[in-house]
């Protein structure tokens, strides 16, 4: 039986809409959000992103303020740039898009972004937030894989949850929001040994990996909700996922598409991000 699709086009594209709303009623007092983004040097994919956040900004009425400075820039000037987003009242989120050109330290330059502007949620008072299940920002993508998951009324709570990969901005993140959710969580990586076994075990499997196709038809359990995170870009140049679509959607019973999944709810969720940093830095109480 083939999986229901998971359309992240659909769902993103109402919390949009309901996001168009709220920044027309928060204009009306007085109250504009902003978002910064920086774009340091010339790398193509960083480029579409960039544009993609723009461009949603925009349908939104979210004021966006580009940066985009050539990868010479010093890490001094780039600090530089950081402070002064920090202390502008109209950017109320700061968005660097990563990765940064080589010989700038990344680390140094995303923590120094102001928790109450950090809207990847990539912080370390964002990410403690989330590990103390205390209200903050939550990184886009794993946010937005649980949007997905909320939309289809796919309830986690004491369902075996499996996540392939742990990096800082995806993996562990969606880990610890299906722990909140009340799932137990396994978390795989590249020195795990039994991968098909452990997939086989997921009522949900979501792939953080950056590896095409690499879950196969057969890693996944008769009834499974499949949420493929990976962007992979293949020799003929389309975009595929982490997850073999075609042989997993026969076994799956829900599945996100790449492209249509994780890709529009991320952007989504960095607009939901701003509108809440706005609402926060103009008191009105912080809720996620
Ligand atoms: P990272 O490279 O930071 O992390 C990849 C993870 O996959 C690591 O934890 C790594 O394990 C694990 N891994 C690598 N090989 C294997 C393997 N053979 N078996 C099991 N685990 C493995 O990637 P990100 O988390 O940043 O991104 C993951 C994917 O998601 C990428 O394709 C990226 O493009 C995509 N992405 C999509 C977004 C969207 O908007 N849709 C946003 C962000 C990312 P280990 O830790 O042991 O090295």
């Amino acid at each position: 039986m083939a999986a229901e699709l998971i359309d992240g086009k659909k769902v993103a594209a109402d919390i949009r809409a309901k996001l168009a709303t709220e920044v027309a009623e928060l204009k009306a007092k007085g109250i504009a959000p902003g978002l910064a983004v920086v774009l340091v040097g010339e790398n193509p994919a960083s480029q579409k992103y960039v544009s993609s956040k723009e461009k949603a900004c925009g349908e939104i009425g979210i004021a966006s303020f580009a940066h985009k400075i050539p990868a010479t820039i010093t890490q001094a000037e780039l600090r530089t740039l950081i402070d002064q987003l920090n202390g502008d009242p109209k950017v109320n989120g700061i968005l660097v898009q990563l990765p940064l050109p080589k010989g700038l330290d990344e680390k140094e330059i995303m923590n120094r972004i102001s928790p109450a502007k950090d809207v990847d949620g990539f912080g370390p008072d964002a990410l403690g937030k989330l590990v103390l299940d205390e209200p903050g920002f939550i990184a886009c993508t794993p946010h937005g894989a649980m949007k997905m998951l909320e939309a289809y009324q796919i309830d986690p709570k004491g369902k075996h949850a499996v996540v392939v990969g742990r990096s800082v901005i995806v993996g562990k993140p969606l880990a610890l929001l299906l722990l909140r959710k009340h799932a137990t969580v396994t978390i795989a990586h590249s020195r795990t040994t039994n991968l098909k076994e452990v997939c086989l075990k997921a009522d949900i499997l979501c792939a953080a990996v950056g590896k095409a196709k690499m879950i196969t038809g057969d890693m996944i359990k008769e009834g499974a909700a499949v949420i493929d995170i990976g962007i992979n870009v293949t020799a003929e140049g389309k975009i595929v996922g982490d997850v073999d679509f075609d042989a997993a959607k026969e076994r799956a019973a829900y599945i996100t598409p790449v492209p249509g999944g994780a890709g529009p709810m991320t952007i989504a969720m960095l607009m939901y991000n701003t509108v809440l940093a706005a609402k926060m830095q103009a008191g009105i109480p912080f809720t996620v």
